[in-house]
């Protein structure tokens, strides 16, 4: 499958990736490896459980480095984070996500846009500018977008991320908590912070098929859910087993290897869903 090329190579497979030198050298070719084209997105379909139709997809980002290969998002994130240079990758993030977004429409229908936040962005207004500004140069629609916040455990204060995504929604887009259940994305992250959908970590739902306990917690964050009126998504789902167990658990909405890995934007155009509607 095409889509295999897009998917980085594994951190132990990198032989010095965590060599202080190279890291150095990340840190110092960001801005230009986003001016290369060497960083760029790739988008994994989210799928509505009851229709098994692509609701919406999630924008990942990529580096490719000429000499190197694919650097692991996880790792050049966390460089990126160290220099200082967070913002100028979410912004870039989010305009190729926004303008991939204008052309994706499924029979018809606009598709959601979620793109990742990291929390260390909540800590004062810009990131609302910066999303606003975005917006408005691309003209996607607002409603359209949803921002995924990941690295909840470093949100300084979550009396000011509360006002800042208060704010954010105010621009008419749509808020997700990311991992939910993991790290510091918790009961409390879930009552003080204004949101739109939760995604149930990959922990959970990697367990569902053989641990009752992973099957009682997903449940609970279901239920939870449709209490508070939240849609849930599922996501690492990548066995028809899984998806048995949250169609059965009422799990709103699916995202996994199952349906798709994240593809290219081109690949995406061409995406069907599994469902038979011409
Ligand atoms: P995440 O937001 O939790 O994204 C889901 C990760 O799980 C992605 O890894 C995706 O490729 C992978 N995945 C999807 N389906 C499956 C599955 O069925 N099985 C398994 N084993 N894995 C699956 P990826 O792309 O390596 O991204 C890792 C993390 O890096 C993301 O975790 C997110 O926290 C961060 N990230 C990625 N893109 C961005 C970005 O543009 N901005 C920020 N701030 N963070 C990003
Ligand atoms: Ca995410
Ligand atoms: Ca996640
Ligand atoms: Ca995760």
């Amino acid at each position: 499958e095409t889509s295999e090329a897009h998917e980085p190579i594994k951190a132990a497979e990198s032989g010095n990736q965590s060599d202080l030198l190279w890291d150095i050298s990340l840190r110092a070719r960001i801005d230009e490896a986003m001016e290369m084209g060497e960083i760029y997105c790739v988008y994994q379909p989210k799928i509505e459980a009851t229709t098994g139709r692509m609701v919406g997809v999630e924008a990942l980002v990529r580096w490719h480095d000429p000499a190197r290969g694919f650097i692991d998002p996880m790792h050049f994130i966390q460089q990126c984070e160290r220099a200082g240079r967070m913002e100028h990758l979410t912004r870039y993030v989010l305009q190729s996500a926004c303008s991939a977004g204008k052309l994706l429409h499924f029979r018809g229908r606009p598709i959601t846009m979620s793109v990742n936040i990291s929390a260390t962005l909540l800590g004062d207004m810009r990131i609302v500018g910066i999303v606003r500004n975005i917006l408005q140069a691309t003209r996607f629609d607002p409603h359209c977008l949803m921002l995924e916040i990941t690295e909840t455990s470093r949100i300084a204060d979550l009396g000011t991320a509360s006002t800042i995504l208060k704010e954010l929604r105010t621009l008419g887009l749509r808020i997700s908590i990311d991992d939910f259940g993991v790290g510091s994305a918790n009961f409390e992250t879930f009552y003080e912070l204004p949101f739109d959908e939760l995604k149930i970590d990959r922990l959970f739902v990697a367990n569902l098929a053989r641990d009752a306990k992973a099957r009682a917690i997903v449940s609970s964050i279901v239920s939870m859910g449709r209490e508070a009126r939240i849609t849930i998504v599922a996501e690492g789902v990548e066995t028809a087993q899984d998806v048995e167990i949250l169609n059965k658990i009422g799990c709103d909405e699916l995202q996994g290897y199952y349906f798709s890995r994240p593809i290219s934007l081109s690949n995406l155009l061409e995406y069907k869903d599994t469902d038979q509607e011409a």
